[in-house]
């Protein structure tokens, strides 16, 4: 996906800062953390969002999902940390690549 920015940010041609790094996934710090500690988690794989995920991307969303505690423990979030992947213009999605928000520490948002 040439005009898509995270595959951009996946093969370094938009700058970031990079947390976390393997063969299936990037994660990245958010542009505009809404909290203390604001990641991004990525497949490498252009999936534009949730609800097109087909049974052939299992064990890439049960990656996902398993690195988040390793990830939150990382940032020092030991009690605990949300997660949210917002899903079409409907669930608030601004970027058409699949990614989970992982968002923890002090000045954490209330759901709008
Ligand atoms: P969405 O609303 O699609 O779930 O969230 C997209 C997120 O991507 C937003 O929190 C936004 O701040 C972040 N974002 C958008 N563009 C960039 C970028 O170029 N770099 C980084 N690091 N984050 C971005
Ligand atoms: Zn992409």
């Amino acid at each position: 996906m040439t005009d898509c920015i995270f595959c951009k940010i996946i093969a370094g041609e938009i700058p970031s800062s990079k947390i976390y790094e393997d063969e299936l996934i990037y994660v990245f710090n958010d542009i505009n953390p809404k909290a203390d500690v604001h990641l991004l988690i990525i497949p490498k794989q252009h999936i534009a969002q949730l609800d097109q995920l087909q049974q052939q991307h299992q064990s890439l969303i049960a990656h996902m999902i398993l690195k988040l505690p390793q990830l939150a423990a990382a940032q020092g979030l030991d009690s605990g940390f949300r997660t949210i992947i917002n899903t079409g213009p409907g669930g608030g999605q601004e970027v058409y690549h699949l990614h989970i928000h992982l968002l923890g520490g002090n000045n954490l948002p209330g759901f709008q």
